[in-house]
């Protein structure tokens, strides 16, 4: 190489490291001036003020560029400031990727639920209806390897004349049925003033979908030590739901699992529609471990597989699914329980005995 050509660029190199420590300088100053404006509440972009910088630089350019080139050299510069602005405007989520990288993983006593851990398996009742109902179910369930136990004690019922639940005397059987078989007891909680009673009784609280937005229930489980299981709204859109769940981690609870579960859509044949792109976009976007409730998103026994591998094929951190000793005379969603040999042909066919001891999801990728 000509040494001339040599020496040239050894000094355009070090032009390079000057001009990059002059724009850094000037996009903190920039960045300065922007924190100013947001404090004073007025607006970034101010064009008489570009004009009035572009017509000193263009009356002080002797060249070699042309007043065009340098026009559009420096609205470069603007522009990048004016991004950097608004970037330190938005609000830095706690459920945001962007806020936390890893995996969040959950702990339930000594059940992980997210990160690389094997899915999990939350089954039980719909409602815990009596003693010996929640007895079978429980006994029933913790003998397939399940560690995870539902069952509503409070109820949230469309029809006020419908079965409500057994309320704390619920929480009470469904404790009672947990430590006889050794298993973690997740309950909905419908209102906060219900908090300490849950907080004695049960290892998750759910907030169910009718409830996502009760923001004041939010803010109460927030406070709360209990790790929380926050199922989408009806018609939640995906911001809404992680918004529901930001509730959470700003009061104070780290411990969100997301819970999709199914949504309203004209689909007629199923009772909700499971949104799979929103389980991705959940583990995409958030960092918090996500469920999928496959009883609740299809309502239909004949769809609680497919469902189940749809969900853990698309990332999801465990199942939900609803069991009844005899489903037919349920006091709640008759129609999508499964019974006790229903449940087993459903281990079965998901092949969850083998997830729940070793590697998961590969199970059903590609
Ligand atoms: C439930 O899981 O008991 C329940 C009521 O579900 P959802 O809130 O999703 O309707
Ligand atoms: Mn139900």
């Amino acid at each position: 190489m000509d040494e001339r050509i040599e020496s040239l660029r050894r000094r355009i190199d070090e032009l390079n490291l000057d001009l990059l420590r002059l724009l850094s300088e000037r996009a903190a100053v920039a960045e300065a001036i922007g924190r100013r404006q947001t404090e004073v509440g007025v607006s970034h972009y101010d064009p008489v003020r570009e004009q009035a910088m572009l017509d000193a630089l263009v009356g002080a350019n002797r060249g070699p560029f042309s007043d065009a080139t340098v026009k559009s050299l420096f609205k470069q510069v603007f522009q990048a400031s004016m991004q950097l602005e608004q970037e330190q405007d938005k609000v830095q989520y706690l459920t945001s990727r962007r806020h936390r990288d890893a995996d969040t993983i959950v702990w339930i006593g000594d059940v992980a639920i997210g990160g690389d851990h094997p899915a999990v398996l939350i089954a039980g009742p719909c409602a815990i209806e009596s003693r010996e109902q929640v007895m079978a179910t429980a006994a029933h369930v913790a003998q397939r390897g399940v560690k995870l136990f539902r069952g509503g004690a409070f109820k949230p019922r469309t029809d006020p004349y419908s079965f409500q639940g057994l309320g704390v005397e619920g929480l009470e059987l469904g404790r009672e049925a947990c430590d006889a078989h050794g298993l973690r007891f997740v309950a909905e909680i419908m209102d906060a003033s219900d908090l300490p009673a849950f907080e004695r009784h049960v290892d998750m609280l759910q907030i169910g979908a009718r409830n996502m937005q009760n923001f004041h229930l939010l803010k109460a489980v927030g406070r709360s030590r209990l790790p929380v299981l926050l199922k989408r709204g009806l018609a939640a859109t995906i911001e809404e739901w992680v918004m529901a769940a930001e509730y959470l981690l700003h009061e104070g609870n780290p411990n969100v699992v997301l819970c999709e579960r199914g949504i309203r859509t004209y689909e007629r044949f199923t009772r909700n529609t499971l949104d799979v792109s929103a389980v991705a976009l959940a583990k995409l976007e958030t960092h918090l471990p996500v469920l999928v409730d496959v009883t609740h998103s299809g309502g239909r026994r004949d769809l609680l597989v497919p469902l189940t591998k749809a969900a853990l094929a698309t990332g999801a951190d465990g199942i939900m699914v609803e069991v009844h000793p005899n489903p037919a005379v349920a006091l709640s969603d008759q129609k999508q329980q499964v019974d006790f040999d229903g449940f087993d042909a459903y281990l079965e066919a998901t092949l969850f005995p083998r997830t729940l001891t070793a590697g998961r999801t590969e199970l059903y990728r590609g």
